[in-house]
């Protein structure tokens, strides 16, 4: 059975010799057919030319080379495409997923699961900010979404055949990997392992890039975000009424009030802001049609090597 793995890659040329020299001994070890996929995500530096380099020893070694940067999402969608293998690993390629661990999550699936998944042991090395809302996302999420998601379940997963072309024959552009594993569903089982440093560089991840991706995962799996504003419309309009029959009683009762000019600028400031949020809620939502209607391509391909066709 082959074994596929697809590693995304986006200027990592720093970690890709020590990367390869833990991976390939690893592959030898564990499978007599192995392929490697890397998906260069337009690098500026000279991943590519590294790539190629050993591409001279290793002939198991495949390449696609985007026209620029597409995202992670996109270079794992390409490599998931190009994966010939009965497996399919995928794995960070800035060390902090270890490769030794594929051993144990070979053997986890020979007992019978489809997907093997990584899953953290510690953030240690990660900001506070990260800590705390690394998890508390993984909750939202899975309360949110359809389908839960197991909490700090990692990109570092082995799939079964099955579950690849499952992926595959998903349509969407907007892809949230996380959920779209989830969603597929089969056997999964966890396995776990602590993240070691990275090597070299920075994460691509800003803070802000972060939070754009978990609200975008959860627009992509949920509709609460909709419907919370008929509850929260409702509740307001239920209130609005009892205060107009207090209002008109007080009138009858005690006569007139002072003006409530106070009230009356803070209610419409508060509604407007209710409202200005919820038009933004929807513009999300339009935001994904939109993206999904124009059928682009996730990625345009520059180069291929290793394949049979040129193209
Ligand atoms: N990556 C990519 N395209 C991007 C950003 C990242 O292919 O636009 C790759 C990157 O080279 C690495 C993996 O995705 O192999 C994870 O990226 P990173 O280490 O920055 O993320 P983190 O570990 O902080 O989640
Ligand atoms: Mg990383």
């Amino acid at each position: 059975m082959k074994l596929s793995v697809i590693l995304p890659i986006y200027n990592e040329n720093a970690t890709l010799a020590s990367l390869f020299a833990r991976l390939v001994p690893v592959l030898e070890q564990v499978v007599s057919d192995w392929e490697i996929i890397a998906i260069d995500d337009g690098s500026q530096d000279a991943s590519m030319k590294t790539l190629q380099a050993l591409r001279r020893q290793l002939p198991q070694l495949r390449v696609i080379k985007f026209s620029r940067n597409f995202g992670k999402e996109a270079a794992l969608a390409a490599g998931l495409q190009a994966a010939m293998g009965a497996r399919v690993l995928i794995m960070d390629s800035d060390l902090q997923h270890p490769p030794e661990l594929i051993l144990e999550m070979m053997e986890v699936q020979c007992q019978g699961a489809d997907v093997v998944y990584g899953v953290r042991g510690s953030r240690q090395t990660e900001s506070w900010v990260r800590r705390l809302c690394g998890p508390l996302f993984y909750r939202v999420f899975s309360r949110a979404a359809e389908v839960p998601i197991p909490i700090n379940g990692s990109d570092f997963r082995l799939l079964s055949r099955r579950c690849v072309d499952a992926l595959n024959a998903l349509p969407e552009r907007v892809r949230f990997m996380k959920g779209l594993y989830a969603w597929v569903g089969y056997r999964q089982k966890a396995v776990y392992y602590d993240v070691e440093a990275r090597r070299s560089g920075s994460s691509k991840w800003s803070l802000l890039r972060l939070f754009g991706y978990a609200w975008s995962g959860i627009v992509s799996f949920s509709v609460i975000p909709l419907r919370v504003w008929s509850l929260i419309g409702s509740v307001i309009a239920g209130l609005s009424v009892l205060y107009a029959v207090w209002i008109t009683l007080e009138t009858l009762l005690f006569g007139r009030d002072l003006p409530g000019y106070a009230t009356l600028a803070v209610a419409i400031f508060f509604l407007g802001g209710l409202q200005l949020i919820s038009i933004g809620v929807l513009g999300e939502y339009i935001a994904r049609i939109f993206a999904e209607t124009k059928q682009r391509p996730l990625f345009v391909i520059e180069e291929r090597h290793g394949f049979e066709d040129p193209d």
